[in-house]
């Protein structure tokens, strides 16, 4: 019997368990899904827009998968930590696949970052979405008291948060935002939110259905600049628009009907939030007001010609009592395993974790931390598949290492106490009771000491011991 353990029980570690189980080249694979939270689903469940419900029911296939009876969760077990490093773990498995994505936020490098009232928009999407360990106070103890907010990038995750903030809260009250959250963006006063990209519009990195439905929100006009548009050299240009990828030449389609119909979803009509979309503006400094942020200045950009931008040496100051910075993940070194800090990534060959440039025996990645903060969900799978050939390739050589035969009994007697899948479950149960309590349908608890009381609860004793 081959056991593997995967690090993650994001899209990347479940894909990655899924094609371990369903290729029939190696018989008799055992996969144990570590995850350092007690809830499985990485950012599908913390990190997906609430609003976003068709992609968070993206949680049943994810779980499907994980209730096969040849895979196992363990939750609130933290790969890395002492007594659970990369040594360690291959003492227990034949192979270990690490698939523990990239955890935190790129940081903007420019004066005032800082500053009260600016925050990474990861925290932010931590906060909605009931991440424990983003206290549940963070953005509800004044942030949402700004009229102006600026959200820096034009990726997927800025327009998330930008429709978050443009949402009236009965909008939100059907999904399972934490009470907190919803009570907090229910008084908040935002009614201007400035989506900013360095570049232009044909550069802009979200996604067009994601673009869409900006324009298409009940309680907020979505607007841009027809000068900023102009200003793309793919605008006025079919020829040069023709030879851009689908997605920009259609999120250029869309930015064209904001502009040209006044009548349609997307123009000015007079409702009660404002999104205002602006390009060619680069972020040099954030201005304090009174100690907090006030307002951002931005250099405007011009075309380079080489899908770049250069300085213009104009600034305007756009303000803001609140700023989220949406530039992107980074991964994060994990202790003991090879670290290629300028991508963010582990060094790896087809997904085999490379140490001074040789394939580790029996260390593997997959999703982010392979190979970087990029692509949608489904990106995951041929990633997983990738990595999953390599180990099957490598299995009779794996097969051969000593391992433990219970590793899960071995981490017990070491004092772990792991979330099994029952304790999930009964985490899933409270939520729902909570909600229910609440008038709402299910509620995302967004507490360690809640989820931990949740999963003990349940029939078996949840954490098993
Ligand atoms: P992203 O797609 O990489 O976008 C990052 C944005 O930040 C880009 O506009 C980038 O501009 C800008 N940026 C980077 N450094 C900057 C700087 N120093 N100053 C100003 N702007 C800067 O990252 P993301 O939005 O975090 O999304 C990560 C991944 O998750 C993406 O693959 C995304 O599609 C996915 N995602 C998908 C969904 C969905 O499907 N609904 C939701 C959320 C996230 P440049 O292009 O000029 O570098």
């Amino acid at each position: 019997m081959l056991r593997i353990a995967v690090v993650g029980s994001g899209p990347s570690g479940v894909y990655t368990a899924q094609a371990l189980i369903q290729q029939n080249r190696v018989p008799g694979v055992r996969v144990q899904v570590l995850d350092r939270l007690p809830c499985p689903y990485g950012l599908v469940r913390y990190g997906v827009a609430p609003d976003h419900e068709k992609i968070k029911s993206l949680q049943n296939n994810l779980r499907a998968v994980l209730e096969d009876e040849r895979i196992s969760f363990l939750g609130h077990l933290e790969a890395g930590t002492p007594g659970l490093g990369p040594e360690r773990l291959l003492e227990l498995y034949h192979a270990v696949v690490y698939c523990v994505g990239a955890a935190t936020d790129r940081r903007l490098g420019i004066p005032g970052e800082d500053l009260p009232g600016s925050h990474s928009a990861t925290d932010f999407v931590s906060w909605y979405s009931a991440h424990p360990d983003t206290p549940a106070g963070d953005f509800a103890d004044g942030a949402l008291t700004a009229r102006d907010a600026v959200v820096i990038g034009v990726g997927n995750v800025a327009v998330d948060v930008a429709r978050i903030l443009a949402r009236a809260a009965d909008e939100l009250r059907p999904t399972d935002v934490p009470e907190t959250a919803l009570g907090a963006l229910a008084h908040s006063r935002v009614r201007e939110v400035h989506v900013v990209g360095r570049r232009g519009p044909s550069q802009a990195r979200f996604t067009t259905k994601e673009l869409r439905e900006l324009g298409a929100l009940p309680s907020a006009d979505a607007t841009v600049d027809p000068a900023e548009l102009a200003l793309d050299p793919a605008y006025g240009s079919p020829g040069t628009a023709a030879a851009l990828p689908a997605v920009h030449r259609r999120n250029l389609e869309v930015l064209r009907g904001w502009t040209e119909n006044t009548a349609r979803p997307g123009a000015e009509g007079g409702r009660e939030r404002r999104i205002r979309l602006r390009f060619f503006l680069r972020p040099v400094e954030l201005l304090a007001r009174d100690g907090r942020v006030g307002a951002v200045r931005f250099e405007r950009t011009a075309p380079d010609g080489d899908g770049g931008v250069r300085g213009t040496g104009r600034y305007e100051d756009i303000p803001a009592q609140l700023v989220l910075r949406a530039v992107g993940y980074r991964g994060e070194p994990l202790p003991g395993l090879p670290f290629d800090a300028r991508g963010g990534t582990v060094p790896h060959a087809a997904g085999r974790v490379l140490r001074d440039g040789i394939p580790s025996p029996g260390e593997y990645v997959a999703g982010w931390i392979k190979r970087g903060p990029s692509g949608v969900i489904g990106t995951n799978r041929p990633c997983a598949k990738e990595t999953v050939e390599s180990l099957l390739e490598d299995a009779p050589r794996l097969a051969e290492r000593r391992v433990a035969d219970d590793p899960e009994a071995v981490l017990r007697a070491a004092g772990h106490r792991p979330v099994v899948w029952p304790g999930w479950l009964a985490i899933e149960a409270a939520e729902s009771a909570l909600g229910a309590s609440l008038g709402r349908g299910s509620v995302k608890i967004p507490d360690w000491d809640g989820l931990l009381a949740a999963a003990d609860g349940s029939a078996d004793g949840g954490t098993g011991g």
